[in-house]
């Protein structure tokens, strides 16, 4: 087995045996690694206390066999996450980016741009003086970045059904199932749809750098020249299959699903970013992270174990 070094996040460290450890790492260069740290509970450890949950590390480990693990030979730790001495909340932050990296990576499939996102994640948690709402705002970023480094982030510009370009920023349905915006067409017969506002889509595309194009407006708000035909032939003949009881219970579930969080008034009807008030941005920022966690929730077919932990944040 040949010995690799890099430079890793401890995910999860479980007892092994009564001196050792397995120890999960999202590292650098070879992605997610599963390996076993021999020794590590002894009291005079090889790697001494480097082998903590959100600790970045520098390792030299043994290349697994096909099918078997690979041995943690050396582990020395360059970061020790404090977070949790600091609030409650930052330690939820902190295990969140744990928990997303751990379960929507697979193993040895590196992404050495969305490790260097979660060093960077982590670090901003870590800090003295992170407030709440920054919290929210920093794990915000990194689920968006995590999810389009993955090739899941929302189609936010054209509609993810038929391709039609969205012109204006108006409130919209959100498909969970196909990853993106609806245009009314395609919105009929889809299932798990969420109503996005204008100022959410507004505050979402800023965030993932997206722009609407402003050409050939029509009374929909979507770019009919776009089209694509057959993708829309295919989906309207799905259309005379949608049950309508089924339509009018899931608005209804979509009614409420939004009703509990965020207020039903239409924010920023304009969307003009200089009439945009602190208050609206606040709002609309919780819509948008609601949105996202239900995304990632839906990608996953779970909800993740922090979610409930991070309401305030
Ligand atoms: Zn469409």
């Amino acid at each position: 087995m040949a010995a690799e070094k890099t430079t890793g996040i401890v995910l999860r460290v479980i007892a092994f045996s009564e001196t050792s450890c397995i120890v999960t790492l999202f590292t650098r260069e070879f992605g997610k690694l599963t390996t076993i740290a021999k020794g590590a509970r002894r009291p005079k450890s090889p790697f001494e206390a480097a082998l903590d949950v959100l600790a970045i590390c520098r390792i030299v480990f043994l290349d697994k066999s096909p099918g078997g693990m690979g041995i943690l030979t050396e582990a020395k730790l360059e970061r020790r996450f404090r977070g949790a001495s600091r609030s409650l909340n930052q330690l939820y932050a902190g295990y969140y980016v744990v928990e997303l990296l751990n379960t929507l990576n697979d193993e040895g499939d590196p992404h050495p741009d969305l490790f260097d996102h979660a060093v960077a994640t982590i670090g901003q948690i870590d800090l003295n003086e992170t407030r709440d709402e920054q919290l929210g705002q920093i794990l915000l970023r990194f689920e968006l970045n995590t999810l389009d480094v993955l090739g899941h982030l929302p189609m936010l510009t054209k509609c993810v059904g038929c391709g039609r370009e969205k012109t204006t920023v108006t409130r919209v349905s959100f498909g969970l199932n196909l990853g993106g915006i609806l245009c009314q067409t395609c919105r009929r017969g889809e299932s798990n749809i969420v109503s996005l506002s204008s100022g959410g889509l507004q505050c979402l595309l800023e965030l993932v750098g997206g722009q609407l194009g402003s050409n050939q407006r029509n009374s929909d708000n979507w770019n009919k020249a776009d089209r694509a035909p057959g993708k829309l032939a295919m989906i309207d003949a799905t259309r005379l299959l949608v049950d309508g009881a089924n339509e009018i219970r899931e608005f209804k579930e979509e009614k409420e699903e939004w009703s509990r969080g965020v207020p039903e008034r239409e924010p920023l009807s304009n969307a003009d970013s200089s009439t945009i008030t602190f208050a609206d941005r606040v709002r609309c920022q919780a819509e948008v992270r609601q949105l996202v966690r239900r995304y990632i929730t839906h990608l996953l077919g779970f909800p993740p174990k922090l979610h409930k932990f991070l309401r305030n944040i």
